[in-house]
Parts: C-alpha cells; sequence; structure tokens
C-alpha cells in the first residue's frame, strides 16, 4: 500500500514526527540511510533543555518549553507501550560559576522557571561556591529512547526502511512525485525532511534559504560504580551528564568540519583539562569511549518546521542544532497541526520555510 507520508531520515526528529503522524491517522513509511537512530540521535547528551537558555532567542526557548513540558507523560506513555525504559529522569541542573547571575535570575523570572541559588559544597566535594540550581530540568538516554520510538513506531503500524539511501527527489508541476532511493523509487503523497545535518544537502536546489550544517560535537565516557552525583553539572560549556547506571558523559565540542566524523586527541585532551578542573581526583581515570556526532546547526539554533514555500507536498523538520531531542516531540506536534490545519499553540513564524 502507498503511504500517505514518507519521511526521509531515522533520528529523534523523523521518528517522533512518524508518530505524531501515524496518531492522527496516516499512514507513514520511515527512510532510513543507515539504521534507525544511530546518529545525532544516539550520539548526544539527552539533557532535555537548551544549556543556559538565557543566551538564546525566544523561538528557541518556546519550542524547547513546549518539548520539556510534554517529555515526562510521553516517556512514561513509551516505557508502558514498548516496555522499553528511555530512562527519563529530572535530575536537576547545576551551573557552577562562572554564570552570568544576573541574566539568568531575569530569565527565570520572566519564564516562571524554577531556579535555586545553591552552595556547590552540598553537591561536590570541595566545591566551596555559589550554584544556580535548575531542578525542572531532566535527562533520557539517548540509545533507549531511539529505540523505544522505533518499536512505538512499528506498533502504531509505521513502516520503516533501512538502508535505504534517498538520492533525490523527482519534482514535476510543483509537486514531488516521489524519491529515488538506493532500494528503487519510492512514492506518497506528501514528503518530510527530517534528515538531520543532512537535510541541506539532500533538498539540494529545492532547500530555498535553508541553511543547516553539520556541526560536529565530541563526547567521553566515564563509567562509575554507582553515579557520583545527582544533577547534571554544567561550567561554561562543558556539561557532566551522570546516569542510573554510573556511567557519566563528559560533553562536548562544538566543530565545523563537514561531514568528518573522527575523534581527535585534542578535543579529548581539552574535554578532560576541563573535567580535572571540577574533579581533580579524576586524573587517575580513563574515559571508556570517546565518539563524535553531528548536529544539525542552524543560525541561532531555530529550527525550520512546516511546508515548502512552492512545492505543495514537500515538509521539512529540522535544523535543531544543540536540542533536538529537547524540541522534537513539540517539533513534531508543530508539523502535525500544520499539515491537518490545526491552531498552532504559539507564534511559529520564526519556525517557516521560506
Ligand atoms: C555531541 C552532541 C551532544 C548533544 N546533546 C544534546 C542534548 O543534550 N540535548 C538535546 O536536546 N540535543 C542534543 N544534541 C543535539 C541533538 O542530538 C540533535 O539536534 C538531534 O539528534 C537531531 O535529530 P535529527 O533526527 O534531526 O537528526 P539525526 O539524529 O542525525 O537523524 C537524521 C537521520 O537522517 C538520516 N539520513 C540522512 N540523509 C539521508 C538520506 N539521504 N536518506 C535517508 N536517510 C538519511 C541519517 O542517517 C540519520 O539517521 C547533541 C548532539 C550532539 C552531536
Amino acid at each position: 500500500m502507498q503511504s500517505d507520508f514518507l519521511i526521509i531520515g531515522a533520528g529523534a526528529v523523523g521518528l517522533t514526527s512518524a508518530i505524531a503522524l501515524l496518531q492522527a491517522g496516516y499512514q507513514v513509511t520511515l527512510v532510513e540511510r543507515g539504521n534507525v537512530g544511530q546518529e545525532a540521535s544516539w550520539a548526544g547528551g539527552g539533557i532535555l533543555s537548551p544549556l543556559c537558555s538565557w543566551d538564546y532567542p525566544e523561538a528557541v526557548t518556546r519550542l524547547a518549553h513546549r518539548g520539556m513540558a510534554m517529555f515526562a507523560e510521553a516517556a512514561e506513555s513509551l516505557h508502558q507501550t514498548t516496555g522499553i525504559d528511555p530512562e527519563y529522569e529530572r535530575s536537576g541542573m547545576l551551573v557552577l560559576p562562572p554564570l552570568q547571575w544576573e541574566q539568568a535570575q531575569h530569565w527565570c523570572g520572566q519564564h516562571h522557571f524554577d531556579m535555586q541559588s545553591v552552595s556547590v559544597a552540598d553537591y561536590l566535594p570541595l566545591q566551596n561556591q555559589t550554584g544556580l540550581l535548575l531542578p525542572e530540568v531532566a535527562q533520557v538516554r539517548n540509545p533507549r529512547l531511539m529505540t523505544a520510538l522505533r518499536k512505538r513506531v512499528e506498533m502504531l503500524g509505521g513502516v520503516i526502511l533501512e538502508q535505504c539511501e534517498v538520492q533525490n527527489f523527482v519534482y514535476h508541476a510543483g509537486r514531488i512525485t516521489g524519491l529515488h532511493t538506493t532500494r528503487g523509487e519510492l512514492h506518497a503523497d506528501g514528503y518530510i525532511v527530517t534528515a538531520g545535518a543532512w537535510s541541506q544537502q539532500l533538498l539540494g536546489e529545492h532547500a530555498m534559504r535553508i541553511d543547516i550544517r553539520p556541526i560536529r560535537g565530541q563526547i567521553l565516557l566515564f563509567k562509575f560504580e554507582a553515579p557520583p552525583f545527582r544533577p547534571i553539572l554544567l561550567k561554561k560549556d562543558l556539561y557532566l551528564i551522570p546516569r542510573r547506571d554510573g556511567h557519566v558523559l563528559v560533553g562536548s565540542t562544538l566543530e565545523e568540519v563537514g561531514f568528518d566524523k573522527s575523534t581527535t586527541i585534542e578535543a579529548r585532551a581539552g574535554l578532560l583539562q576541563r573535567v580535572y578542573e571540577v574533579f581533580p581526583d579524576w586524573k587517575g581515570i580513563q574515559p571508556i569511549r570517546h565518539w563524535a556526532g553531528f548536529r544539525p546547526g542552524s543560525p541561532e539554533n531555530i529550527p525550520t518546521i512546516g511546508a515548502h514555500p512552492t512545492i505543495s507536498n514537500l515538509y521539512i523538520n529540522s535544523g535543531h542544532f544543540r536540542y533536538g531531542v529537547t524540541m522534537s516531540l513539540a517539533s513534531a506536534e508543530l508539523l502535525l497541526n500544520e499539515i491537518i490545519g490545526r491552531a498552532q499553540p504559539f507564534p511559529v513564524e520564526e519556525y517557516r520555510w521560506c
């Protein structure tokens, strides 16, 4: 049977878009070049919040906060329906000094976002400073989230084609009429690009003014017997994310190096040096893994969501840059609203494709 929608790219954004459409009654096929959820959505830290929200424009805050508000229930529902626990946890985030106190306080007050000024010594030994605790910040465990989302798509009747690369679009008279793929030609009524860092390249001449480029991020993984601290820690651009089983993710870098997915000695050394500033006693401990992924980088971290300006059956949901997991549920909601003509929950001008 021909699908109503072909969705290109099965990361967090493609999978959540598929679920939203399936739940609205559409037939959906996801087309994935590799395997489901193995790119940015696997590689990321799973922090469900912008790092310092006060550094970003309102368009980021609006979408991120709606996504954050949807996550607890969605994660519980995924766990219940699929049996896979994405390990959603409201662990809070402790922002260590130096930080922009005034800006942070102003932003939290304006957005009714809970914040507490705390003694860092209550969380970390030997650190006699004042930090900013954001208790509402939560996290998920990316690989588990990806597996749960995949299973949910399949349970809802979605079709997933893996090892199937979309090579280009067949265009005729203002519409897309098919996709050329490594597994032959595919057809649907509508086409949705959720190809992350590859979205602009894939769209080619149809990309219009979209500016999405790969921004490499590297992460180090440590393993302890038990979580060595509870909240996510943020010190300038370094974050440490404790998982339930004692794994700690340390990230990250922001590198514009094209599609080169290598990990580098320089990044490893730089991350380690900054970790030792927070935990001098970790000096003898080696990370057990080191990986890289490509964020779909976009100007000001604002994704593009919705219909192509001139091709009536082509849509995009991409460019979520540093916060694609955080924004995924809300972004899928906005896309569905546009497709079915339902009112949006807030102004969406900034996300439009133009
Ligand atoms: C190191 C790092 C840390 C991060 N930390 C966080 C965090 O803590 N919190 C947060 O919210 N976000 C974080 N992010 C960002 C987040 O991971 C991304 O914004 C998000 O995963 C993007 O999801 P996506 O589905 O658009 O892209 P992806 O997950 O990259 O998925 C795109 C998919 O499209 C497929 N594809 C591409 N081209 C084609 C084609 N031609 N045909 C078929 N399939 C194709 C790819 O194979 C891929 O599977 C982080 C990212 C990185 C790299």
